[in-house]
Protein backbone atom coordinates (compact mmCIF):
# COMPACT_ATOMS: atom_id res chain seq x y z
CA UNK A 1 0.00 0.00 0.00
CA UNK A 2 1.38 3.38 -1.01
CA UNK A 3 1.76 5.67 2.23
CA UNK A 4 -0.19 8.52 1.65
CA UNK A 5 -3.25 5.91 0.73
CA UNK A 6 -2.21 4.54 3.89
CA UNK A 7 -2.65 7.37 6.01
CA UNK A 8 -5.91 8.46 4.50
CA UNK A 9 -7.10 4.75 5.53
CA UNK A 10 -5.66 5.50 9.13
CA UNK A 11 -6.97 8.34 9.88
CA UNK A 12 -10.42 7.38 8.12
CA UNK A 13 -10.49 4.85 11.05
CA UNK A 14 -9.67 6.84 13.52
CA UNK A 15 -12.56 9.41 12.74
CA UNK A 16 -15.04 6.58 12.51
CA UNK A 17 -13.90 5.13 15.66
CA UNK A 18 -14.54 8.89 17.75
CA UNK A 19 -17.65 9.14 16.04
CA UNK A 20 -18.81 6.15 17.21
CA UNK A 21 -17.70 6.94 20.56
CA UNK A 22 -19.47 10.20 20.41
CA UNK A 23 -22.34 10.86 23.06
CA UNK A 24 -24.12 13.69 24.60
CA UNK A 25 -23.91 14.86 27.73
CA UNK A 26 -27.09 14.95 29.34
CA UNK A 27 -28.55 18.85 29.99
CA UNK A 28 -25.12 20.45 29.52
CA UNK A 29 -25.56 18.90 25.69
CA UNK A 30 -21.85 18.81 25.53
CA UNK A 31 -20.20 16.26 22.96
CA UNK A 32 -18.23 13.29 25.59
CA UNK A 33 -16.49 10.60 24.02
CA UNK A 34 -16.10 6.40 25.51
CA UNK A 35 -14.64 3.90 24.04
CA UNK A 36 -16.95 1.95 26.43
CA UNK A 37 -20.62 0.59 25.55
CA UNK A 38 -23.04 1.55 28.56
CA UNK A 39 -23.26 -2.40 28.93
CA UNK A 40 -19.07 -2.38 29.07
CA UNK A 41 -19.33 0.55 31.80
CA UNK A 42 -22.08 -1.77 33.77
CA UNK A 43 -19.79 -4.93 33.74
CA UNK A 44 -16.29 -2.36 34.79
CA UNK A 45 -18.34 -0.69 37.76
CA UNK A 46 -19.68 -4.01 39.24
CA UNK A 47 -16.32 -5.93 39.38
CA UNK A 48 -14.63 -2.36 40.47
CA UNK A 49 -17.27 -2.13 43.37
CA UNK A 50 -17.18 -5.85 44.01
CA UNK A 51 -13.41 -5.66 44.77
CA UNK A 52 -14.47 -2.34 47.34
CA UNK A 53 -16.93 -3.97 48.49
CA UNK A 54 -14.12 -6.82 49.74
CA UNK A 55 -11.77 -4.72 51.19
CA UNK A 56 -13.86 -2.00 53.07
CA UNK A 57 -16.17 -2.32 55.94
CA UNK A 58 -19.80 -1.93 55.15
CA UNK A 59 -22.13 -0.44 57.49
CA UNK A 60 -24.75 -1.95 58.97
CA UNK A 61 -26.60 1.26 60.75
CA UNK A 62 -29.84 0.79 59.89
CA UNK A 63 -30.47 4.80 59.51
CA UNK A 64 -27.28 5.06 57.36
CA UNK A 65 -28.41 3.02 55.25
CA UNK A 66 -32.44 3.82 55.29
CA UNK A 67 -31.14 6.94 54.57
CA UNK A 68 -28.76 6.84 51.60
CA UNK A 69 -30.99 4.23 49.85
CA UNK A 70 -34.00 6.92 49.68
CA UNK A 71 -32.39 9.46 48.64
CA UNK A 72 -29.94 7.42 45.87
CA UNK A 73 -33.55 5.70 45.37
CA UNK A 74 -35.46 8.91 44.34
CA UNK A 75 -32.19 11.01 42.55
CA UNK A 76 -31.98 7.84 40.54
CA UNK A 77 -35.47 7.77 39.18
CA UNK A 78 -34.48 11.24 37.95
CA UNK A 79 -31.87 10.00 35.83
CA UNK A 80 -33.60 6.87 34.22
CA UNK A 81 -34.41 8.88 31.33
CA UNK A 82 -30.55 9.66 30.62
CA UNK A 83 -29.61 6.33 31.09
CA UNK A 84 -32.28 3.64 31.40
CA UNK A 85 -31.72 0.25 33.25
CA UNK A 86 -28.58 1.38 35.19
CA UNK A 87 -28.65 -1.26 37.97
CA UNK A 88 -28.05 1.14 40.51
CA UNK A 89 -26.44 0.47 44.08
CA UNK A 90 -25.76 2.12 46.84
CA UNK A 91 -23.52 0.82 49.64
CA UNK A 92 -22.82 2.95 53.05
CA UNK A 93 -18.74 2.35 54.51
CA UNK A 94 -17.98 2.36 57.40
CA UNK A 95 -15.41 5.08 58.46
CA UNK A 96 -16.08 8.33 60.58
CA UNK A 97 -13.35 9.64 59.71
CA UNK A 98 -13.28 9.04 56.14
CA UNK A 99 -15.31 12.78 54.07
CA UNK A 100 -16.00 10.53 51.21
CA UNK A 101 -18.32 9.60 48.63
CA UNK A 102 -17.59 7.91 45.38
CA UNK A 103 -19.13 6.61 41.83
CA UNK A 104 -18.37 4.15 39.54
CA UNK A 105 -19.02 3.56 36.02
CA UNK A 106 -22.58 1.61 35.60
CA UNK A 107 -24.32 3.28 38.34
CA UNK A 108 -22.32 1.48 41.98
CA UNK A 109 -22.25 4.86 44.47
CA UNK A 110 -20.87 4.34 47.60
CA UNK A 111 -20.71 6.81 50.60
CA UNK A 112 -18.51 6.84 54.03
CA UNK A 113 -20.07 7.24 57.49
CA UNK A 114 -18.06 10.13 57.52
CA UNK A 115 -19.83 12.32 54.93
CA UNK A 116 -23.27 11.44 56.01
CA UNK A 117 -22.23 12.56 59.39
CA UNK A 118 -21.10 16.00 58.01
CA UNK A 119 -24.69 16.01 55.58
CA UNK A 120 -26.93 17.31 58.32
CA UNK A 121 -30.41 17.46 56.08
CA UNK A 122 -30.93 15.08 53.29
CA UNK A 123 -30.66 18.39 51.13
CA UNK A 124 -27.13 18.05 51.44
CA UNK A 125 -26.70 14.48 50.89
CA UNK A 126 -29.21 14.77 48.12
CA UNK A 127 -26.34 17.45 46.73
CA UNK A 128 -23.73 14.64 47.15
CA UNK A 129 -25.66 12.05 45.62
CA UNK A 130 -26.80 14.18 42.30
CA UNK A 131 -23.24 15.09 42.02
CA UNK A 132 -22.53 11.30 42.12
CA UNK A 133 -25.26 9.97 39.77
CA UNK A 134 -24.48 12.54 37.38
CA UNK A 135 -20.82 11.53 36.96
CA UNK A 136 -22.41 8.18 36.08
CA UNK A 137 -25.22 9.17 33.64
CA UNK A 138 -22.47 11.79 32.36
CA UNK A 139 -19.81 8.64 32.03
CA UNK A 140 -17.10 11.15 32.97
CA UNK A 141 -15.44 7.18 34.48
CA UNK A 142 -15.13 6.10 31.05
CA UNK A 143 -14.36 9.44 29.27
CA UNK A 144 -11.29 9.93 31.29
CA UNK A 145 -9.73 6.49 30.45
CA UNK A 146 -10.64 6.80 27.37
CA UNK A 147 -9.01 10.30 26.89
CA UNK A 148 -6.15 8.14 28.40
CA UNK A 149 -5.99 5.69 25.81
CA UNK A 150 -6.28 8.28 23.14
CA UNK A 151 -3.22 10.34 24.52
CA UNK A 152 -1.30 7.08 24.84
CA UNK A 153 -2.26 6.08 20.93
CA UNK A 154 -1.08 9.83 20.24
CA UNK A 155 1.77 9.65 22.33
CA UNK A 156 2.91 6.49 20.13
CA UNK A 157 2.04 8.15 17.09
CA UNK A 158 4.84 10.73 18.62
CA UNK A 159 7.03 8.75 19.32
CA UNK A 160 6.94 7.32 16.26
CA UNK A 161 6.84 10.89 14.37
CA UNK A 162 9.85 11.92 16.13
CA UNK A 163 12.10 8.64 15.85
CA UNK A 164 14.16 9.84 12.84
CA UNK A 165 15.00 13.27 15.31
CA UNK A 166 18.24 13.10 17.55
CA UNK A 167 17.76 11.71 21.02
CA UNK A 168 17.90 14.88 22.52
CA UNK A 169 14.82 16.51 20.45
CA UNK A 170 13.43 12.86 20.74
CA UNK A 171 13.41 13.27 24.70
CA UNK A 172 12.27 16.70 24.61
CA UNK A 173 9.74 16.77 22.70
CA UNK A 174 7.97 13.26 24.08
CA UNK A 175 8.78 15.02 27.50
CA UNK A 176 6.69 17.80 26.90
CA UNK A 177 4.37 16.22 25.66
CA UNK A 178 3.65 13.76 28.64
CA UNK A 179 3.70 17.28 31.01
CA UNK A 180 1.29 18.76 28.38
CA UNK A 181 -0.88 15.53 28.81
CA UNK A 182 -1.44 15.18 32.08
CA UNK A 183 -1.68 19.14 33.11
CA UNK A 184 -3.07 20.88 29.90
CA UNK A 185 -5.30 18.24 29.29
CA UNK A 186 -6.36 16.19 32.48
CA UNK A 187 -6.47 19.08 34.82
CA UNK A 188 -8.88 21.25 32.95
CA UNK A 189 -11.20 18.45 31.98
CA UNK A 190 -11.52 17.52 35.53
CA UNK A 191 -12.34 21.01 36.41
CA UNK A 192 -14.60 20.74 33.71
CA UNK A 193 -16.35 17.09 34.56
CA UNK A 194 -16.78 18.67 38.26
CA UNK A 195 -18.98 21.69 37.56
CA UNK A 196 -20.52 19.30 34.64
CA UNK A 197 -21.60 17.27 37.26
CA UNK A 198 -22.89 19.83 40.01
CA UNK A 199 -24.75 21.49 37.00
CA UNK A 200 -26.78 17.93 36.44
CA UNK A 201 -26.96 16.93 39.86
CA UNK A 202 -28.53 19.69 41.29
CA UNK A 203 -31.53 19.53 38.54
CA UNK A 204 -31.94 15.36 39.43
CA UNK A 205 -31.83 16.55 43.44
CA UNK A 206 -34.05 19.52 42.89
CA UNK A 207 -36.75 17.16 40.52
CA UNK A 208 -36.16 14.24 42.96
CA UNK A 209 -37.91 17.27 45.73
CA UNK A 210 -34.75 17.92 47.62
CA UNK A 211 -33.95 21.88 48.06
CA UNK A 212 -31.12 22.84 45.89
CA UNK A 213 -30.15 25.09 48.39
CA UNK A 214 -28.60 22.43 50.12
CA UNK A 215 -25.66 22.28 47.76
CA UNK A 216 -24.08 25.45 48.84
CA UNK A 217 -25.25 24.39 52.41
CA UNK A 218 -22.73 21.21 51.51
CA UNK A 219 -20.26 22.93 49.64
CA UNK A 220 -19.52 25.66 52.27
CA UNK A 221 -19.44 23.19 55.12
CA UNK A 222 -16.71 21.49 53.25
CA UNK A 223 -14.92 24.29 53.29
CA UNK A 224 -14.94 25.35 57.31
CA UNK A 225 -14.01 21.50 57.91
CA UNK A 226 -11.49 21.35 55.46
CA UNK A 227 -10.11 25.08 57.54
CA UNK A 228 -10.15 23.19 60.55
CA UNK A 229 -8.20 20.11 59.67
CA UNK A 230 -4.09 19.57 58.44
CA UNK A 231 -4.62 17.78 55.68
CA UNK A 232 -7.94 18.29 53.65
CA UNK A 233 -10.88 15.70 53.94
CA UNK A 234 -10.48 12.72 51.03
CA UNK A 235 -13.51 14.46 49.22
CA UNK A 236 -11.94 17.66 49.06
CA UNK A 237 -9.06 16.12 47.38
CA UNK A 238 -10.49 14.71 44.46
CA UNK A 239 -13.85 18.02 44.73
CA UNK A 240 -11.73 21.29 45.48
CA UNK A 241 -14.32 23.49 46.86
CA UNK A 242 -13.82 27.06 46.63
CA UNK A 243 -16.08 30.34 45.84
CA UNK A 244 -15.63 29.33 41.89
CA UNK A 245 -17.58 26.18 42.61
CA UNK A 246 -19.93 27.87 44.96
CA UNK A 247 -20.81 30.74 42.28
CA UNK A 248 -21.36 28.52 40.19
CA UNK A 249 -23.97 26.71 41.92
CA UNK A 250 -25.26 29.90 42.95
CA UNK A 251 -25.80 30.73 38.91
CA UNK A 252 -27.46 27.42 38.90
CA UNK A 253 -29.61 28.17 41.13
CA UNK A 254 -32.96 30.12 39.54
CA UNK A 255 -33.51 27.06 37.06
CA UNK A 256 -33.38 24.55 40.22
CA UNK A 257 -35.07 26.42 42.26
CA UNK A 258 -37.81 26.73 39.64
CA UNK A 259 -37.38 22.40 39.10
CA UNK A 260 -37.81 21.83 42.87
CA UNK A 261 -40.99 24.58 43.05
CA UNK A 262 -42.12 22.33 40.34
CA UNK A 263 -41.55 18.87 42.11
CA UNK A 264 -43.11 19.83 45.31
CA UNK A 265 -45.91 22.13 44.06
CA UNK A 266 -44.89 24.49 46.21
CA UNK A 267 -44.01 28.07 45.73
CA UNK A 268 -40.86 29.57 47.64
CA UNK A 269 -40.37 33.37 48.47
ZN1 LIG B 1 -17.16 14.83 41.34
Amino acid sequence: MKKPFYRLVVSLITLAVLAAACYTVPETGRRGFSFFSPNQEISLGASAFEDIKRNEKISTDAAHNRRVQEVGRRIALQAEDHMPGVPWEFVVFDGDDTINAFALPGGKVGVYTGLLNLAESDDELAAVIGHEIAHVTARHGTERMSRAMAMAAAGIGLGAAVSGRDEQTQTAVLIAYGLGSTVGVELPHSRRTESEADEIGILYAARAGYDPRGAVRFWERMMEVSAGRASPPEFLSTHPSDTTRINNLNRLMPQAMEEYEKATGRRLN
